[in-house]
């Protein structure tokens, strides 16, 4: 059932429910790196109450780790043009990034970009900022000269930036790109990691267009849910409501290609697109 105009406090216990997704994902990333599925040295120190997770819900988790890690690395160790490759600046943009520890991660594999930045509501930032300053394996990653903020919601160092924002709103969009200092022109990988389902199809819309818009060479990495209609799907479904999260997306864009054509429609000049059944 799809509502046209939610009552205030309905979209409000629905944003809490979808910010507390970022606490799911990160349990079961823990979960996943305490049974040896994938290597993660940050995770823990974002999870207070660690929780183990189904064989099938780890093997999901390293799929999601192993697909992203995969198209990143293509895209860092890419050489741009006949550059020498230490001259090559390249940056990331995270939507929705929740408390992810791919920037950690990549300092130990030597792999930082030119500038990596990371968006999401300031409730999530906020406590990523404080975890940030509060423990000094992520504070030395991020700089000694870093500013943090947990009241901000910011972290401002010079290749990593941790900003809030409502993603629904484009104008304060192109506000935080340019508070982050990140530049239209260098090539830019863009993460959308089980974000954009959450929001309504007209907020996608606007977000996958303008990010087409504003980054002239540019990848969108896009993960997140397809078919509502099968069996998993059904039992997707009623397992987020259950917990008062609506998969608000999930309609409009169904299955691979229509999320193909969600992006060639906004400007995007070609898509590939992997299914894991
Ligand atoms: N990408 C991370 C987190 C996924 S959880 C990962 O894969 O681990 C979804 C995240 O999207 C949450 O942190 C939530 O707060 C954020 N989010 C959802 N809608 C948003 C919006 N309108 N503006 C900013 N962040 C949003």
């Amino acid at each position: 059932m799809s509502k046209q105009h939610e009552p205030a406090s309905d979209s409000h216990s629905n944003t809490v429910a979808v910010q507390a997704t970022n606490d799911d994902a990160s349990a079961s990333k823990l979960s996943c790196v305490k049974k040896g599925y994938m290597k993660d040295d940050y995770i823990h120190l974002f999870v207070r109450r660690p929780v183990r997770r189904s064989p099938i819900i780890n093997r999901g988790y390293f799929s999601r780790w192993a697909a992203l890690r995969k198209l990143l690395f293509q895209f860092l160790d890419c050489e741009g043009g006949t550059d020498d490759k230490s001259h090559t600046k390249k940056q990331i943009l995270s939507i929705g990034a929740g408390f992810d520890t791919t920037f950690f991660q990549l300092q130990d594999e030597g792999k930082v970009p030119y500038l990596y930045v990371e968006l999401d509501f300031k409730e999530v930032t906020s406590k990523k900022a404080a975890f940030i300053e509060s423990y000094s394996q992520l504070r030395d990653k991020v700089g000694a000269s870093a500013s943090i903020s947990r009241e901000k919601g910011e972290v401002l160092s010079d290749h990593y930036k941790l900003l809030p924002i409502d993603l629904r709103d484009l104008q304060k969009l192109d506000d935080v790109i340019a508070l982050a200092d990140m530049d239209p022109s260098l090539p830019t990988f863009i993460i959308a990691e089980c974000v954009l389902i959450y929001l309504d199809p007209d907020s996608t819309r606007g977000i996958v267009g303008w990010a087409a818009k504003s980054f002239s060479t540019a990848i969108f990495f896009l993960y997140e849910q397809i078919h509502p209609d099968d069996a998993f799907g059904q039992q997707m479904i009623r397992n987020l409501e259950s917990r008062g999260c609506a998969l608000l997306g999930l309609h409009a864009t169904p299955t691979l290609l229509a999320k193909e054509k969600l992006f060639l429609d906004q400007g995007w000049q070609m898509s590939r697109w992997w299914a894991r059944l």
